[in-house]
């Protein structure tokens, strides 16, 4: 191979709690995925096909920190439980998706909800207002070996204390094997890869100094302060 004209671009990686570095391939998110998040974002709850976005890889941000981003003024908190992928094809069956699952860490979609909603009014794409610097924060991922599966359990998020989402993995409206299957139907995917799987309701907007914890029992507390 030729050697490189510019230096490489480094691979962003999140720390795994039991030790080491996951590497990150591609980062897949699931829009309007809890019935609740679905109707206060004015649309109908009722399982229609999952849809998706993307974030960058490094958008990925494990600082516990997050700087508020240029060109918005109304920036949202979206509480969220992260799949991180060791394996992946194409067309998985669902009853074999599981085996594809590294382990599972909690994140936020930060969203500048502002820019989303110019972009949906527009019917443009939405990486302006989800695929900005340091927009996914994300904690350290817990193995399938040391927490199991995630299937049910409180996901809440708290700003300066106070709780604003509140949901269980358990309302989810497509479950990680299902998503898992279906985007594989679509992409390629494969070792590195992680899907943020939807948040549910109470989004809302922070500011500078706020901080935001969010915890589910199986994965601690990943806690982020707005600078
Ligand atoms: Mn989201």
């Amino acid at each position: 191979m030729s050697e490189y004209v510019i230096p490489a671009p480094p691979i962003t990686s999140i720390p795994v709690a039991s030790g080491g570095a996951f590497p990150v391939r591609r980062v897949y998110c699931v829009g309007r995925n809890y019935a609740a998040h679905a109707i206060e974002m004015g649309h109908d709850p009722d399982r229609e096909p999952p849809f998706f976005f993307q974030k960058n890889p490094d958008n990925l941000n494990t600082t516990g920190r997050f700087p508020y981003p240029p060109r918005t003024s109304d920036v949202h908190h979206e509480a969220e439980l992260a799949v991180a992928l060791k394996s992946g094809g194409t067309n998985i069956p669902v009853e074999h998706a599981l085996d594809h699952v590294y382990g599972y860490a909690l994140s936020l979609d930060m969203t500048r909800r502002d820019l989303q909603g110019e972009m949906k009014m527009a019917g443009r794409p939405w990486e302006i207002g989800k695929a900005f610097e340091h927009s996914a924060p994300i904690g350290p991922i817990h193995t399938v070996t040391d927490v199991g599966h995630l299937e049910e359990g409180a996901i809440t998020l708290r700003v300066n204390g106070a709780l604003r989402q509140e949901g269980n993995l358990n309302q989810l409206i497509w479950k990680t094997p299902e998503m898992i299957s279906y985007l594989s139907e679509y992409f390629e995917l494969a070792a590195g890869d992680v899907i943020m799987t939807g948040t549910p309701s109470g989004v809302g907007p922070v500011s500078q100094g706020d901080v935001m914890d969010v915890e589910l029992a199986a994965l601690g507390k990943l806690s982020v302060t707005v600078t």
